[in-house]
């Protein structure tokens, strides 16, 4: 991999810049360079024409000063070790930033579920649990849905891991279906976040959202909802949005349900009756209001960040932007809601549904919707107020906030 777009080596790069700013001590600089632990599995598994598949697994657990590690499950076939390292890294953040009592892990698993059947991931998911388990539990590390995974594959994995206990565990894993003690308003998450710090951006902008221009790359879990709520929450016109395939494009937007129907049908938002076929190139540089990526790292670069038009850029993906193209988004004025912080409804959520779990007493939606609301305003606003002292960039704000309390955990537990 390109040493520049190591999405671990840019985790470290960016907390290097914080490290400079707070003065932090080398010697704590140097342990929030490395994740504390980590644990790699070779998972055989049967596939349904009988023969047996080997997958390499991950998880990786940070930093849990703050509490136990948090953080989601990735099925994808570029994962790497690196990936997941930073990916673990920025959960730290992230839970620091919201100030939730939690660290920061992930989990990956180098395999391709596009081309799996489903009784194929069932076993594969039961495989990761039954290996990674020994360094799960509630008190310890608590996963959660990411990048092709989902409340099913939570499911297999609660369940799994409560056979290995010989008890029901649902506090284990988030993100499970509601029957299985879910959280009313996790699905939708992270978008919504995303809209409550899009919300705040614009009122410290001054700029009236309604009627304004939005694009979306990137059609999973985030980007989906954010194309429903974009519209519903902020009263965006989303003219744009895509998938791994390309995207589309109508100056009018188009329906959420109709785009998300088509998907469902053809595996693609490509070819949507009445939108124009765009790349994903295309759509990262149209001239909108704001910009959502939603999808992988690596996405703005020192490419293409010059050609970025957006007022905002609300990142919903975990990692899009590398530190070069922050630079030049930063000169270019353009308003970025770095990721930790934009995407931080979801592992919000997420504590929710351990609460929840803990209590064995559920909360109506109202409840998580407007919780939801003052954890993403409340982080977001401490960002706001840093990046405005110290005149540095949000994503470096974030960092600074994030970075000083994790340090102070793990200072007076006496670590370093
Ligand atoms: N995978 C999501 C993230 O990157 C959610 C993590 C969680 O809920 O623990 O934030």
């Amino acid at each position: 991999m390109n040493k520049e777009l190591n999405p671990f080596e840019i985790a470290q790069r960016q907390l290097d810049t914080a490290a400079e700013v707070l003065k932090l001590d080398p010697a704590m600089h140097a342990f929030l360079r490395q994740p504390l632990r980590e644990l790699h599995v070779t998972l055989p598994v049967k596939m349904d024409d009988g023969t047996v598949k080997v997958f390499q697994g991950f998880r990786v657990q940070y930093n849990d000063a703050r509490g136990p590690c948090k953080g989601g499950i990735r099925f994808h076939p570029q994962e790497t070790v690196d990936t997941v390292r930073a990916l673990a890294a920025w959960m730290t953040w992230k839970c620091a930033i919201m100030d939730l009592p939690l660290g920061g892990a992930k989990g990956g698993v180098i395999c391709n579920p596009k081309e799996m059947s489903r009784s194929e991931l069932e076993r594969l998911s039961r495989a990761y649990i039954r290996q990674v388990g020994r360094i799960l539990g509630p008190h310890t590390d608590v996963p959660a849905p990411d990048v092709y995974t989902d409340a099913q594959i939570m499911a297999w994995m609660m369940d799994e891991f409560s056979v290995m206990r010989g008890h029901n565990v649902p506090g284990m894993i988030t993100g499970k279906p509601l029957c299985l003690g879910g959280s009313c308003g996790r699905s939708d998450a992270t978008a919504r976040g995303g809209m409550y710090a899009v919300r705040e951006t614009a009122k410290v902008l001054g700029i009236d959202l309604k009627g304004k221009t939005a694009a979306i790359q990137g059609y999973g879990n985030a980007g989906m909802f954010a194309h429903q709520l974009g519209q519903e929450l902020l009263g965006l016109k989303v003219v744009a949005v895509s998938d791994s395939k390309g995207g589309i494009y109508n100056e009018q937007g188009r329906d959420p349900d109709a785009v998300a129907a088509h998907k469902g049908k053809t595996g693609s938002v490509v070819s949507f009756p009445g939108a124009k076929n765009i790349t994903n190139a295309d759509l990262l540089t149209l001239d909108v209001t704001v910009l959502f990526p939603a999808a992988l790292e690596n996405q703005i670069t020192a490419h293409n960040a010059a050609d970025v038009k957006a007022t905002i850029q609300a990142e919903l993906a975990n990692g899009p932007t590398t530190p070069e193209a922050d630079e030049i988004l930063y000169k270019n004025g353009v308003f970025v809601i770095p990721d930790f912080l934009c995407n931080g409804g979801g592992v919000t959520v997420s504590y929710f549904e351990q609460v929840q779990n803990a209590y064995n007493y559920y909360w109506p939606i109202e409840e998580v919707y407007q919780k939801l609301d003052e954890k993403m305003t409340t982080a977001f606003h401490s960002m706001h107020e840093i990046a405005q002292a110290y005149k540095v960039k949000n994503r470096v704000a974030a960092y600074l906030v994030a970075v000083s309390r994790v340090a102070e955990a793990v200072r007076m537990r006496g670590w370093v």
